[in-house]
């Protein structure tokens, strides 16, 4: 009797012990380290389920695979509408409407300015000015026709090319989360590359702690930290990705439609915190080439929370 008694307590007892562990898996997916934790028993196949709508989302989204969805889109629709997913038909939506409240500060259709600066690939660039004169007509997002009765995508203008490098981490973030959530999961941190999903509360019902990088520090250090809870947190930022030109200057690949070349404004580091990943990560890149105030205007109408790091080192905060 004894015996039993002593199994019971120890069947009743591992549940409880494994339920506060983090349970955490890293691979390199989408050019970056993408690191999911779940704060619940063990259980492989729910990061099993994560990395798959990573793969799964990117095989619609990725403009660097020629199979994906939206590659098929650019490189069709400029000779006839193509049908599309509904996924990829309202994350466009959502898209055209960002380009449009920002005036494309986060433009939907920066994808052949995107390319011939080389951004992403190893072959970034400084293009001649007619090179940048030559695309500037072919980045107005008002030229791509999202037809919402048969969900097409068509481009007026031979060339263009949708680019969905500004947004893809929020939206597969907020799918990840969406699964948790399904999955009865309470507690989980999606970091996918830098761009944070917090679902719920750290086991011990403290919000989760998002460092900011700090990007004058050469060791990763943070300049502060934001607290979130079922809350999205996204930084957009010149210093992540740059190149030194042959002339000698940094070129990073935050892009302004309306110049042709790196956006330059009083913004050094944009994070926007909303519980809406998708959303996040648009507006942080606009606010990062809108600047501080014209950003304050996004911000309030999204209604969501922003900080910015300024070039004069202080730090705006709004709503946090
Ligand atoms: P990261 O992905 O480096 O964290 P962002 O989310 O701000 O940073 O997205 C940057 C990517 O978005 C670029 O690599 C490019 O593909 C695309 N992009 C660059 N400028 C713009 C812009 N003004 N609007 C929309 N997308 C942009
Ligand atoms: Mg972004």
């Amino acid at each position: 009797m004894r015996r039993i008694i002593i199994l019971l307590f120890l069947i009743l007892l591992i549940p409880s012990c494994e339920k506060n562990e983090v349970f955490s898996r890293t691979e390199l997916r989408m050019d970056t380290l993408c690191t999911i934790s779940v704060y619940t028993r063990k259980d492989e196949a729910l990061l099993d389920q994560a990395f798959e709508i990573i793969d799964s989302a990117s095989a619609m989204i990725d403009m660097y695979d020629s199979e994906s969805e939206i590659s098929r889109v650019n490189s069709m629709a400029s000779a006839e509408p193509v049908a599309v997913s509904d996924e990829l038909f309202s994350l466009l939506m959502k898209a055209y409407d960002v380009s449009e409240y920002t005036d494309g500060a986060f433009n939907l259709a920066i994808g052949p300015l995107v390319a011939l600066w080389g951004i992403g690939g190893e072959n970034a660039r400084l293009p001649s000015e007619a090179e940048i004169a030559k695309v500037l007509p072919l980045l107005d997002w008002h030229d791509i026709i999202l037809d919402e009765g048969g969900k097409t995508v068509f481009f007026k203008k031979e060339g263009m090319r949708i680019d969905l490098g500004g947004v893809g981490k929020g939206y597969i973030a907020d799918l990840i989360a969406e699964m948790f959530r399904e999955s009865g999961t309470e507690s989980a941190l999606i970091n996918l590359g830098g761009n944070v999903y917090g679902l719920g509360t750290k086991s011990d019902g403290e919000p989760w702690k998002v460092g900011l990088q700090d990007p004058f520090s050469e060791h990763g250090g943070y300049f502060t930290t934001i607290s979130c809870s079922d809350a999205s947190v996204v930084t957009s930022g010149g210093y992540e990705r740059h190149f030194i030109a042959e002339d000698g200057k940094v070129y990073h690949h935050l892009l302004d439609w309306k110049t042709g070349y790196p956006a330059s404004s009083d913004i050094i580091s944009s994070t926007i915190i909303s519980s809406d990943s998708t959303l996040s990560d648009m507006l942080s890149t606009a606010c990062f080439v809108l600047g501080s105030e014209r950003a304050e205007a996004v911000v309030d109408h999204y209604g969501v929370s922003a900080l910015f790091l300024l070039e004069d080192g202080s730090i705006e905060r709004i709503r946090i």
